[in-house]
């Protein structure tokens, strides 16, 4: 089965396509699995959890807005959702492709290729230029649209600080070597150990570890070593 994870990145949003047809077609509990062909990482669980977390605060914060926002709450709801559908349309442009597998696939790979253009719709000129359109033509649905998409860009940059600072500190007490196998490794990458059951975890320590390439990608091979503390992981 060739599919998806990556779980050691700090920019896991980046693998998140569009959120209903995702959460659609991902099976719960999907294993993680590793593509030997195309050398990449896949893992439904940690682009599952990412999807479902925005799906959640979206649909909270959808519910405090509706006594304000009342017929009009789905606008923002919807823009805060489906803002991922920049990653697809640009790969499928590129790529000549309207495969959303292969899309997940490209986003999936190791180490994805971060191309601006990817991120249109997440861009500071993109909002910045919606924000002036809303302003100076007075609209009301453009604002609430704007709304939406600075909501979930929000959501990803706090995501984002944290994982980086996870990947730091875990990288600052391993000291330059893999808790794995041991080896010098001046890049270790943060993989995800297991998911965590609340939100308010989510950023715990004790859910990740810092590893080096081979051992991220032995890790992914063999969902055991996921879940399993090697002899020399530090899982505390
Ligand atoms: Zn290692
Ligand atoms: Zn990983």
């Amino acid at each position: 089965m060739d599919v998806v994870v990556k779980s050691y990145t700090s920019s896991v949003l980046t693998v998140t396509p569009p959120q209903f047809i995702l959460l659609a077609g991902v099976k719960k509990n999907a294993p993680l699995a590793y593509n030997e062909r195309n050398s990449m990482l896949f893992s439904w669980k940690e682009v599952r959890m990412r999807v479902q977390e925005h799906l959640k605060l979206s649909t909270a914060a959808a519910v405090v807005a509706l006594p304000f926002l009342r017929q009009d709450t789905w606008l923002p709801y919807v823009a805060s959702l489906g803002i991922d559908v920049d990653h697809y349309v640009w790969h499928a442009v590129t790529h000549r492709t309207l495969s959303l597998r292969q899309a997940v696939r490209y986003y999936g790979q190791a180490d994805p290729p971060q191309i601006p253009q990817q991120r249109l719709l997440h861009h500071p000129f993109v909002l910045g230029a919606l924000f002036f359109l809303a302003v100076r033509l007075r609209s009301r649905p453009l604002a609430l649209l704007l709304g939406g998409l600075l909501f979930h860009v929000s959501l990803d940059i706090i995501h984002n600080s944290q994982m980086k600072r996870l990947k730091t500190t875990l990288s600052e007490q391993a000291r330059g070597h893999c808790p794995q196998c041991g080896q010098p490794e001046p890049a270790l990458q943060l993989h995800t150990v297991r998911v965590a059951r609340n939100l308010l975890d989510r950023y715990n320590a004790s859910h990740y570890v810092a590893l080096c390439p081979t051992c991220h990608e032995e890790a992914h091979r063999q969902p055991a070593n996921t879940t399993r503390p090697g002899p020399l992981v530090n899982w505390s």
